[in-house]
């Protein structure tokens, strides 16, 4: 059997759609799962909606996402060139075999003839008109640089049929369907035309895309048919909804890739999540590395079924690969947040990261979550009644001055070290833990909610600045 290649033919936006890089990934799978080869292919016909930049945004979204491409515009396999405005020639020389033998012709008609059509049920369908005229009357037009456009001739009759890997058996009357302009007047080819000879020259064996190409593919056959070359497998995909009636779009900003590692989401998380939106592994487990996804992607696991993008599931994830994280590779994402928040530079990011990874969903929760640390100074003592755990403001000093002495011998200032000592101080005292670590913790912090308890932002703190913030708070229990 012929080696599998896959390709991924984005069109250059500025903006990676979710759906867009799910395909992407798809294509990539189902490529390595194989042993082949993923080819990049750069779409860039539509001359009048070309965005500066917006390549570098796909090789950028590619290598953050992991996905390594065999060919492309970077990555010469010997059937470039990979970008379309560069295979201009090839088109034009391919759209005119094609009017040889008799799959496509040339059209004159002008907008104003065009706008005069009115076809079955308002839908206007262009009438074949040039395609009666004879070859001298075209060979004489196109000499006198009239301008033209050429269009693919479809049978009137007849069915075009073809089986999805996904969608199944699909069939389409070829009535239905228009003679659609393959190469524009600008001489550049439409998606149209220049899908099946880029897929067909670059030996693309099976052709993985979004489901709105479902119905135009029939159209396509017709010229891989005419062209006598062998049609690739397909497999279209379904969209990924927002809710059950709408798409996710950039009109509603929660379709693209970069802004979700904008609001401190793991690319490996996304990746993750978008493998699993609409396809499903035939095990339990949810939380697969790329590594894994190669081995267990397959086309049986596919869905025809719209799936729903569920952000707090997303969420889920990316705090899963969180907690697989080591201090030191949290801080390495972390490390922008750090130094936005208020604590930057004050602490060891490694123990804020130690502190941070069981509590963190997405990155951009850091600031919010440590910036209490840098924020310790004069607040009320009411702070410290609490009903439930019987704790009075009266109780709460008490129970801290005669921590202060045990806390200033304690030699080893760690989280479990300290959680030892106030242990035995507690029952001492026979007092219940909470009524030891709850003080202990306003006192050191000067806020009703952090994450972690107060043996744990002791060690952040260290012994210092920890003896320092309980003196200063017993000195306001003291002085009320
Ligand atoms: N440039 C097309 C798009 O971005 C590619 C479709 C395809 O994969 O054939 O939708």
């Amino acid at each position: 059997m012929d080696e599998v290649r896959t390709r991924f033919a984005p069109s250059p936006t500025g903006f990676m759609h979710i759906g867009n890089l799910r395909t992407c990934l798809y294509a990539y799978l189902y490529a390595k799962k194989a042993g082949g080869k993923f080819i990049l292919r750069i779409e860039d016909t539509d001359q009048g909606r070309l965005v500066e930049g917006a390549v570098d945004v796909i090789y950028r979204t590619l290598e953050k996402a992991g996905i390594d491409h065999d060919e492309g515009p970077d990555k010469d396999g010997g059937v470039g060139p990979y970008v379309q405005s560069e295979r201009k020639d090839i088109y034009i020389e391919y759209a005119k075999r094609l009017v040889e033998i008799g799959g496509a012709y040339y059209c004159f008609c002008t907008k104003e003839r065009l706008d005069t059509l009115t076809g079955e049920g308002g839908i206007k369908k262009y009438d074949k008109h040039c395609l009666n005229l004879s070859k001298d009357e075209v060979n004489a037009r196109l000499q006198a640089g009239e301008p033209y456009v050429i269009r693919q001739n479809i049978p009137l009759e007849g069915v075009s049929e073809y089986d999805d890997l996904v969608y199944g058996h699909i069939a389409v009357p070829n009535a239905d369907m228009e003679d659609n302009i393959l190469i524009k007047s600008d001489g550049m080819p439409t998606y149209n035309f220049a899908n099946v000879v880029d897929d067909h020259l670059m030996n693309i064996t099976h052709v993985i895309r979004g489901m709105e190409y479902l119905s135009s593919t029939p159209k396509y056959n017709l010229m891989y048919d005419a062209f006598g070359w062998e049609r690739p497998t397909y497999i279209h995909l379904p969209p990924i909804m927002k809710d059950a009636q709408r798409k996710l779009s950039k009109r509603y900003g929660d379709a693209n890739f970069e802004d979700f590692l904008a609001k401190g989401y793991l690319p490996e998380a996304i990746v993750n999540y978008i493998a699993l939106l609409g396809w499903s592994p035939k095990g339990n487990e949810e939380k697969l590395s790329m590594e894994q996804l190669k081995e267990q992607f397959g086309v049986d696991g596919l869905s025809k079924s719209p799936s729903i993008f569920d952000e707090p599931k997303m969420r889920w994830l990316n705090a899963e690969y969180i907690k697989a994280m080591t201090p030191s590779e949290f801080t390495q994402v972390a490390l922008p947040y750090y130094e936005q928040s208020e604590v930057k530079g004050k602490f060891d990011y490694d123990k804020l990261s130690k502190l941070l990874i069981p509590r963190t969903e997405i990155l951009s929760e850091i600031p919010d979550k440590i910036n209490f640390l840098a924020r310790f100074g004069s607040y009320d003592i009411s702070m410290y009644e609490h009903k439930k755990m019987k704790i009075t403001v009266a109780l709460a000093k008490d129970i801290l001055q005669g921590a202060l002495p045990l806390l200033q011998q304690q030699s080893e200032w760690s989280d479990e070290a300290l959680k030892a000592t106030l242990s035995s101080y507690a029952e001492a005292r026979a007092v219940k833990s909470g009524q030891v670590f709850l003080p202990l913790r306003l006192a050191i912090t000067a806020a009703a909610v952090t994450p972690g308890g107060a043996t744990e932002i002791a060690e952040l703190l260290g012994k210092e600045e920890s003896l320092a913030r309980l003196k200063y708070s017993l000195s306001l229990l003291e002085n009320a």
